[in-house]
């Protein structure tokens, strides 16, 4: 079945995930605050609309890929006195969010589309712009499992591995747990390598070991900070992302947000996100996560 949607946030995720949407056969009009983003996706065929409001005129499904909650909250309820696009469609539109966005803000945006009669989901996605563009991505679903069996065959335009997490808000408390074991677990992999560089140990050996022992895991195996053992890893292209410290560095505000408001006292990803924020201050935003390793170095220079 195909779909009338209005896609709002057509940055560097949103653009190829609209493209794919339109590609698999459903109608798609796409909008975006800054000019440059709506000119893009126009370039890739994607209708565009001069507003919020234009876009979601004759939508059944609001799709969001924004920055933050603050801005998927403005896009539901309006700002400037202009209405949100939660008042301007028809009763029981679905809203997906795909946007990485705090737990609370999640549950929140899915209280007032439900509040003002529509459905919702929140179903953030890891995979990068290169799993957007290959529509690929891992989307993480949270919500009614009436509103998942709906969203499914929609995200499988976009996605290949769609897994629902549970209500909503479960599909962010799902990215923002796996973001916060991958940092922890490249800074482990990152000092490991760097030891071993003291002791004497090729990154191969290293690699051979810990890949096939209890030490492996995807930031060793898949993004490997160091070049050589894992030929298509950042590392072998001076740490062009790939996944940008710069988003770790916020997906570790959201996993302190989710602590604090969880209570749970969760030493090593409190200090992931101290040595995230500190790289990416010291010039490291741009590049990919596994750069951290040269933190790591440097900090062992004396
Ligand atoms: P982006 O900054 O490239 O795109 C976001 C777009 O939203 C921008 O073009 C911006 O102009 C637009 N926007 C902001 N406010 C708006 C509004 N009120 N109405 C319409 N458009 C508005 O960001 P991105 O890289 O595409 O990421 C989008 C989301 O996906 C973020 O939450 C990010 O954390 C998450 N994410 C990104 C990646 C990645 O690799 N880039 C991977 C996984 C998840």
């Amino acid at each position: 079945m195909t779909s009338s949607i209005a896609f709002i946030g057509l940055g560097n995720m949103g653009r190829p995930m609209a493209v794919n949407l339109a590609k698999a056969g459903h109608t798609v009009i796409g909008f975006d605050v800054f000019e440059g983003a709506r000119d893009a996706a126009a370039a890739e065929g994607v209708a565009i609309a001069a507003s919020v409001a234009e876009a979601v005129t004759s939508a059944d499904v609001v799709i969001t890929m924004l920055q933050n909650g603050g801005q998927v909250h403005e896009v539901y309820l309006g700002s400037d006195g202009n209405p949100g696009a939660l008042d301007l469609v028809a009763p029981g539109t679905l809203f997906i969010d795909c946007s990485t966005i705090s737990v609370d803000d999640a549950i929140e945006a899915n209280r007032i589309a439900t509040d003002a009669g529509h459905r919702s989901v929140d179903a953030p996605v890891s995979g990068g712009v290169v799993g957007a563009t290959a529509g690929t991505l891992a989307m993480m679903v949270g919500g009614t499992e009436e509103n998942f069996a709906t969203v499914e065959p929609l995200l499988q335009a976009v996605g290949a591995r769609i897994v629902h997490c549970g209500k909503p808000g479960a599909g962010q408390a799902a990215k923002v747990c796996n973001n916060m074991i991958l940092a922890i677990s490249m800074i482990g992999v990152s000092e490991a390598f760097v030891l071993g560089e003291r002791l004497g140990l090729t990154h191969q050996a290293l690699f051979d070991v810990a890949s096939q022992a209890s030490g492996q895991c995807w930031a060793l195996t898949t993004n490997c900070p160091v070049p050589g053992p894992v030929p298509a890893s950042p590392a072998n292209r001076d740490y062009q992302p790939g996944f940008a410290s710069a988003l770790m560095v916020k997906d570790l505000g959201l996993a302190a947000a989710a602590l604090e408001s969880a209570g749970v006292d969760a030493e090593l990803g409190s200090m992931a996100r101290t040595i995230y924020e500190r790289f990416a201050a010291a010039g490291g935003a741009g590049l990919d996560f596994s750069a951290i390793i040269n933190d790591v170095r440097e900090r062992s220079a004396a």
